[in-house]
């Protein structure tokens, strides 16, 4: 159910490793109408996320998640530049650059992480003129260079992978939404508008929307993330000498990352929309003007090179939001309906894992997949409506509030100071910086 990355790498690792097996994708919409036909593009395993999950896990347990990470670039690369597949695929690399005084710390504790654990080729210390001469801007101080990094067209790649899953006879229904589903015992059969279909197990691929499911809210909540993408401006992006195709972010919690296009445009995402209610999408999920607006502020901030380029394109998507912000997978007890989701904004490269997972959870398998820990990890709870609700929307405006208040070097207010350390104190795991 879903014919976003996750469904569609699950389809194609099946058939890949049990060409016997009939595999149908259910699609509510078309392949890539969800986060995956309109992200960022940002393509990028977990080496940048190395502090965070070696703090919480374990140096070993960090290095394991980048590791799988590394694996899933290495297949995405050979996906994205096999023949007749352009998906306007450019490994140069991501910039994650210190944009105000407050976010220095963060950049030199990736560098200094990869480099106690032994991995500095994936964190490469930029000075501010090393900085400069990839993309000119007063805003940008000094940086890490992610090495193994890439960017794509999103919705070019989910289309890529419907056409694979196709010609390795996966079918496909789009336009066909499961819209309610019985599992009494060998199989299940998810009923669509026009049909049924009997399956022996069922892949949940359908991202936010599992937010809202009783067995899994307990631990996964969304939020939204914004694009904006501008006019042409080839000529305006020569003068600051962006021109290498790397991707750009900044190191705030409510990052703004910036990709250009080969038409000269600059795409860029802002993650900083609203929570929602139990779990439900809305409409403020798909366009928030006042998170658009955000966007566009933190662009005109970051690269004011760009003068007064129009922008001609704004979009929100859905962001499914795990307790601990890293995705898991599993399978519901006595049942083989499989789930997988928690990407948490961050799913471009770690939808092939859940593809590689989702696989063998269905053939049965265990594996260094299905032992990962992605699959091991005991997730926290988060609190019950209406607490989630209230308690996600105010860290939401007190960090947007301490994040702004950094990035003009004022200090923030006392109230958004205390909304901010909320998770720290409850010891959460997302919510913080
Ligand atoms: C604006 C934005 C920017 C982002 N930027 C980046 C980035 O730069 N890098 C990065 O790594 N990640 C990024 N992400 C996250 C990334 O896009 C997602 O993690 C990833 O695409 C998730 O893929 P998916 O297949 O799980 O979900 P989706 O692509 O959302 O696919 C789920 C599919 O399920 C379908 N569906 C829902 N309900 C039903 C039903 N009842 N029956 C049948 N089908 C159903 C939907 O129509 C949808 O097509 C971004 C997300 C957004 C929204």
């Amino acid at each position: 159910m879903g014919g976003g990355y996750t469904g569609l790498w699950t389809a194609l690792a099946l058939r890949e490793q049990r060409p016997d097996l009939d595999v149908v994708v259910l699609e509510a919409e078309i392949c890539g109408a969800g986060a995956s036909g309109k992200n960022g593009g940002f393509v990028h395993g977990y080496w940048s996320a190395l502090p965070r999950i070696a703090q919480q896990f374990g140096d070993a347990a960090g290095l394991e998640a980048a590791h799988l990470g590394s694996r899933a670039q290495d297949a995405m690369r050979a996906f994205c530049t096999a023949p007749n597949v352009d998906v306007w695929w450019h490994e140069k690399g991501i910039l994650k650059i210190a944009c105000s005084p407050a976010q220095d710390a963060s950049v030199q504790r990736l560098i200094e992480t990869t480099r106690r654990l032994g991995v500095p080729e994936q964190a490469v210390p930029l000075s501010p003129a090393e900085v400069q001469r990839h993309c000119a801007s007063p805003a940008f101080r000094a940086a890490a260079l992610l090495t193994e990094a890439a960017n794509v067209q999103p919705a070019r790649l989910a289309r890529a992978l419907r056409r694979a899953a196709i010609e390795r006879g996966v079918r496909i229904y789009e336009r066909t939404p499961m819209v309610a589903m019985q599992a009494p015992a060998a199989t299940a059969d998810l009923q669509t508008p026009g049909g049924i279909v009997r399956a022996r197990d069922v892949v949940l691929a359908s991202n936010a929307v599992l937010s809202a499911w009783p067995r899994l809210s307990r631990h996964l909540t969304n939020f939204s993330s914004y694009m904006v993408l501008t006019e042409p401006v080839p000529d305006r992006l020569r003068e600051i000498g962006w021109t290498g195709n790397e991707g750009l972010d900044d190191a705030r919690m409510f990052v703004h990352y910036f990709r250009t296009t080969p038409d000269g445009r600059v795409a860029m995402g802002s993650g900083s929309g609203p929570v929602t209610f139990g779990g439900r999408l809305g409409k403020r999920t798909f366009a928030d003007r006042a998170t658009a607006r955000r966007a566009d502020r933190g662009l005109r901030r970051l690269l004011p090179g760009l003068g007064d380029a129009r922008i001609t394109h704004a979009w929100g998507g859905a962001i499914d939001v795990a307790s601990d912000r890293l995705p898991f997978f599993g399978t519901f007890p006595g049942s083989r309906i499989h789930y997988g989701c928690g990407f948490s904004g961050h799913g471009v490269n770690p939808t092939y894992i859940g593809g590689q997972i989702l696989a063998s959870l269905v053939l049965g398998e265990r594996n260094e997949w299905t032992q990962s820990l992605f699959c091991r990890v005991k997730l926290p709870a988060f609190p019950p409506e209406p607490l989630r609700f209230l308690g996600g929307s105010l860290v939401r405006a007190a960090v947007l509030r301490c994040e702004e208040a950094e990035d003009e070097e004022r200090k923030p207010p006392l109230w958004a100071r205390f909304g901010a350390a909320i998770p720290r104190m409850f010891n959460l795991r997302i919510g913080t910086r």
